[in-house]
């Protein structure tokens, strides 16, 4: 098969040449209807951390609709090491600098981006241009404009798009909305959430370097906050006002520690957010006109738990999230099922983010936030 670079193709997208003509004569195509016949796909992550290791390949070995077939890494070390743990082929274990090959690699049908932000979106938009659907880690970019390039070029290359927001396939986050699309508890009123840990580690990680993770706390455990807000009382908000509390300046020196923020819904309902590296919580609670539920834990892992104001408790069998949620992709990409976490999502909270980081810049200014009904919606 004719192999085309990430050069060439944008030398031939520049020349006009791109859209449906490239794209029925390259891998592009061949991968897309392989997906047809394929009884599970084969996924590639890119960036083997913590969250790669310890969660994504694990969980890969007991997916029914992918399984883990490639990986993608600046480290040569990991390379023997995880080709000898989940017999990888070395013809699908690329680096960041022959990572563009893989649209020549039949067995990959899609890239898992699990970098550190900054790098979300260049990766993203390099798997795209490689014809492969994209699975990007959250948040999706570390500005709107990157998640609505990242959108743009998986429209344009015709591939589909999902974010690593492994709760939305968990049944405890299910039965949430549930609660709140039935009314079990009446009209939502409130909702509170808490997502927040307490950092100390290394100051020289990443997470702490905001030209890597575009901020602190917000960027990294605030979207969890952020997204119980919404699928909390099942509305986008309409605006919200912010502030920020640092305590800890020494350490925290380049990203947000803590912040609170507060929303406005069009129902009327309004909620609180906190979101830390400097405490911990995890939490989500629902006031509705009838009742009220809660989950705590909320975001994490799992098994997560929770209680409602009849006096009984949410309970369901634990299974790994990341299973659920790549199994959900897989099932999207293979037989059209519903994306539960569309790029929109990612993009939608971005976008909260950064009224959020407005307000505090505004003295806790309220921001309007003006989203089409349901934008950003999961299936
Ligand atoms: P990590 O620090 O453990 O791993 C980061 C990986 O990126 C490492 O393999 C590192 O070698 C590589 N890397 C490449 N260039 C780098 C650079 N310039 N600086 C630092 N590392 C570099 O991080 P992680 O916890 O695996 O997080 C990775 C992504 O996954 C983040 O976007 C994070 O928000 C997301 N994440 C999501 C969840 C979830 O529950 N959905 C959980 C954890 C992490």
């Amino acid at each position: 098969m004719k192999h085309i670079s990430r050069r060439n193709f944008n030398n031939l997208t520049a020349k006009g040449i791109g859209g449906a003509a490239l794209f029925s004569s390259v891998p592009f195509a061949c991968v897309m209807g392989a997906n047809k016949d394929k009884k599970k796909l084969g996924i590639a992550l890119v960036g083997l951390g913590s969250y790669s290791t310890y969660q994504l390949a694990p969980a890969l070995q007991d997916t029914q609709h992918c399984y883990l077939a490639g990986i993608v890494t600046g480290t040569p070390e990991k390379e023997q090491i995880w080709a000898e743990k989940y017999g990888i082929p070395e013809k699908n274990i690329y680096n960041y600098q022959n990572f563009d090959d893989i649209a020549n690699n039949e067995d990959i049908d899609v890239v898992y981006v699990v970098l550190p932000n900054s790098m979300h979106a260049e990766f993203s938009i390099r798997a795209t241009e490689a014809g492969k659907h994209v699975i990007c880690e959250k948040p999706m970019g570390i500005s709107v404009a990157e998640c609505t390039a990242i959108i743009n070029a998986c429209d344009k290359a015709g591939v589909k798009l999902g974010m690593g927001y492994r709760l939305h396939s968990e049944p405890y986050t299910q039965q949430v909305k549930e609660y709140v699309k039935e009314k079990t508890f009446g009209d939502i009123l409130f909702v509170s959430a808490d997502a927040a840990y307490r950092s100390t580690g290394n100051p020289d990680q990443w997470r702490l370097d905001r030209s890597l993770s575009g901020g602190g706390a917000l960027m990294n455990m605030g979207v969890y906050a952020i997204q119980s807000a919404i699928y909390g009382t099942g509305e986008n908000p309409i605006s919200v006002a912010a502030q920020e509390f640092s305590t800890r300046p020494d350490y925290f020196k380049d990203t947000d520690e803590t912040i609170a923020a507060q929303f406005e819904f069009p129902s009327g309902a309004v909620g609180n957010i906190s979101t830390s590296h400097n405490f911990n919580a995890n939490a989500m609670y629902v006031s509705g006109s009838s009742g009220w539920f809660r989950l705590q834990p909320a975001n994490n892992y799992g098994p997560l738990s929770g209680e409602t104001s009849r006096g009984d408790t949410i309970k369901f069998p634990h299974e790994s999230q990341q299973k659920l949620q790549m199994d959900d992709f897989a099932k999207h990409v293979l037989f059209n099922e519903p994306n539960l976490a569309p790029g929109e999502m990612g993009k939608r909270d971005m976008m909260i983010v950064e009224a959020i980081y407005k307000s505090i810049a505004n003295g806790g200014e309220t921001i309007a936030l003006d989203f089409e009904p349901g934008f950003g919606f999961g299936g």
